[in-house]
């Protein structure tokens, strides 16, 4: 297992156009694998989720965020993560249990986990009021792939993403990274021919990681002989901001009726973080406050 913290290296390329994202995530994938109790082929895919949002996170500024939500057509179901521009990243998938055959050459078939046609989104909350959004139909079912693809058509910003898990034998995360490469138009020609050429020459991202590879060698195998400097570095890490707060908002959001029911049949009500698993109990005098609440609010309005 890589010995070092999960990080995101940040670096430009010569005429400062170009900026190369390259991320570990062992640790995260790994907590994320544990807490969601995911099956192999669901800790690939969340993992290749949770490190390429990581890193679109990373580039955000303090106090904006990014949301990756993937409505799939194959046996996941969905999967939702989301980062801050700290780092921090939190993801589930609806199915983490499933399972699919492995491909021909005994990979973990993630493709066939998510599935072609699959609807992948991007919501940026940065804090202006309306968040963006886009949208895309998924070509493969590859997270990668896609994800470079949505950043083509819906921000017009040519990209290269790539990510991987290695999975061992008995399910744990042996190594998990990712870059993204943006290539904004007027880029040179020849510096994007020359990534490409190391892109296809490049081993598994994964296997680099297991070989002990830091994200500054791999940025050096992305863009070598090409001039280029790192301009920052970044943790990353996993980190649920659920809280009580937001739980108590969950449930006002129920609505008096129901709320009165859940007084009625339970005298209490669970609320459960679809990102951490936390449980928030609210017992017989909290729901009444809410309930309260809830009616002031509807009568002030
Ligand atoms: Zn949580």
């Amino acid at each position: 297992m890589a010995n070092y913290e999960d990080k995101i290296v940040c670096s430009l390329v010569e005429d400062e156009r170009v900026v190369v994202y390259v991320a570990s995530s062992t640790s995260l994938v790994e907590e994320a694998r544990v807490l969601h109790h995911t099956s192999p082929v669901a800790t690939a895919a969340l993992g290749r989720a949770l490190t390429l949002t990581g890193i679109m996170g990373a580039a955000l500024k303090e106090g904006q965020r990014v949301t990756l939500h993937i409505n799939c057509r194959g046996p996941l179901g969905a999967i939702l993560v989301q980062a801050n521009s700290r780092g921090e990243v939190r993801g589930y998938v609806s199915q983490p249990l499933v399972f699919v055959p492995p491909r021909e050459d005994k990979k973990l078939n993630v493709e066939e986990a998510v599935g072609k046609g699959s609807q992948l989104s991007v919501v940026k909350d940065l804090g202006l009021g309306e968040p963006y959004a886009g949208y895309i139909e998924m070509p493969r079912g590859s997270i990668a792939y896609d994800l470079a693809y949505y950043f083509a058509l819906s921000e017009q910003l040519p990209s290269a993403c790539s990510a991987g898990v290695y999975v061992g034998e008995t399910g744990e995360v042996l190594s998990a990274g990712g870059f993204i490469i943006h290539t904004p138009a007027g880029t040179p020609p020849q510096i994007i021919e020359k990534i490409e050429d190391n892109i296809s020459l490049l081993p598994p991202l994964s296997s680099l990681l297991w070989e002990g590879k830091t994200p500054e060698e791999i940025t050096g195998a992305l863009l070598s002989p090409l001039p280029y400097r790192i301009v920052g570095e970044k943790k990353l890490c996993y980190h649920c901001y659920c809280s009580r707060e937001r739980a108590r908002r969950t449930l006002m959001l129920l609505g008096r009726e129901e709320l009165e029911e859940l007084l009625a049949e339970e005298g209490r009500a669970e609320v459960s973080c679809p990102f951490c698993n936390r449980v928030y109990l609210f017992g017989d005098r909290e729901l009444r406050e809410l309930i309260e609440q809830g009616s002031n609010r509807r009568f002030d309005s």
